[in-house]
């Protein structure tokens, strides 16, 4: 069979590679806990069942307008509202399936081959992906463990040339679970309006953050609501990974071509999910409090054990559900360490090389998983070590 020379250039998630393998191991019989898949181990809260049951039986089983359900796109426009403190219109949002096609419609919009986009790294490696695929420059920006994993303002500066086009930023993170602090962002909100650079702001874990921070969109700075997309959605903060719902807000004369983008990609999005998200954004929100509440006693069990094994490093996040742990001090490299991991202690994680270059030297575990097994691979791990 012919493959399009143009696959070359796509990456794919290790993520899902990993959950292969540690599933072919546990289908010989051994005992793997499973730390590598980003997605809450919650089930979807109650009352958003409900809703899409009620949407199935009021008849939302037919295709909905391409850019999402009026109701939809207006509590999305309200939420954002709330949330992030700017002003938000319907007409500014795109309902997806899931919030990953943001990313890809962002890149197929407006980012033409030979234009330069910046992207962290480490980072979730579906950016790099899609910035290779429409051929464009990648080019990475470096996350510092120093800096509670956020990237120092002076190097993105110098990575900007007449040839930048788009920043993506991902702020609670995904390997590391660094935030962006609001001066940070002031700082790189001035370098996109001096440059004319778009933003993608991946806002899809800023529902999950711990020890009272508080999450601050790019966009509410001055000069960015009409140079940022925010990605975000429901499948980190609803634990609804598998519904496949999620949106970007954007300044709205994108909002037509990316609406032509779904269209040829998948008509819309499934309509009954969509009344399902109104109930989740405007519903009782002691779920998520709940879900947030667990995964920061779960972070503290995480941090604290790994710090207490030898040649291990872990920096405390502050969101999202990972950790990036240190692992120079083992001797051993980050591919090499995660299949030591996996084959001999049954801890499945993901190598930091996952996630970029600048990944080496570190794992990635997701601690979306109950204290009980983070304990049992805590112990794991340290007799794999000493
Ligand atoms: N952005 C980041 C940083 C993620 O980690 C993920 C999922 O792992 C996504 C976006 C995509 O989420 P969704 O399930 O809504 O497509």
């Amino acid at each position: 069979m012919h493959i399009a020379e143009r696959m070359k250039t796509l990456g794919t998630e290790t993520a899902f590679l990993v959950l292969a393998k540690a599933r072919a191991l546990e289908a010989q019989g051994k005992s793997i806990v499973h730390l590598e898949i980003g997605e809450p181990d919650f089930d979807t809260p109650a009352n958003i069942k409900a809703a899409a049951k009620k949407g199935l039986d009021e008849g939302f089983t037919h295709y909905g307008p391409a850019p999402g359900l009026p109701e939809l796109r207006k509590t999305i426009a309200d939420y954002t509202g709330r949330m992030l403190g700017i002003p938000c219109r319907s007409e500014q949002i795109v309902v997806t399936p899931g919030g990953k096609p943001i990313m890809f419609f962002a890149i197929l919009a407006c980012i033409d081959q030979g234009d330069e986009v910046i992207y962290p790294n480490p980072g979730f490696p579906i950016y790099e992906s899609v910035i290779n695929f429409v051929g464009a420059k990648a080019v990475p920006l470096e996350l510092r463990e120093e800096k509670g994993f956020r990237f120092d303002i002076d190097d993105l500066a110098k990575l900007i040339t007449p040839k930048t086009r788009m920043l993506f930023i991902n702020s609670p993170q995904n390997p590391t679970g660094g935030i962006l602090t609001r001066d940070d962002l002031e700082q790189i909100a001035k370098l996109a309006v001096k440059h004319n650079m778009m933003v993608l702001s991946d806002e899809i874990y800023s529902r999950i953050l711990y020890d009272g921070f508080q999450h601050t969109s790019i966009a509410t700075f001055s000069g960015m609501v009409e140079r940022t997309i925010i990605l975000d959605g429901f499948s980190k903060t609803y634990a609804m990974t598998g519904w496949r719902l999620g949106w970007g807000v954007m300044p709205e004369p994108l909002v037509p071509y990316v609406s032509q983008l779904q269209i040829n990609c998948t008509s819309c999005t499934t309509s009954f999910n969509q009344i399902a998200g109104v109930e989740a954004l405007t519903g009782s929100q002691k779920e998520v409090e709940r879900m947030v509440a667990e995964f920061k006693l779960r972070r503290d069990v995480i941090v604290d054990g790994l710090n207490a094994i030898p040649g291990v490093r872990c920096h405390k996040p502050l969101g999202a559900f990972y950790v990036f742990p240190n692992i120079t001090g083992t001797g051993r490299n980050s591919r090499e360490l995660a299949d030591v991991l996996l084959n001999e202690a049954g801890v499945a994680c993901l190598s930091g090389t996952a996630f970029g270059a600048h990944g080496e030297g570190y794992l990635r575990f997701s601690y979306a998983n109950s204290v009980e097994n983070i304990r049992l691979a805590l112990d794991r791990i340290r007799k794999v070590l000493s």
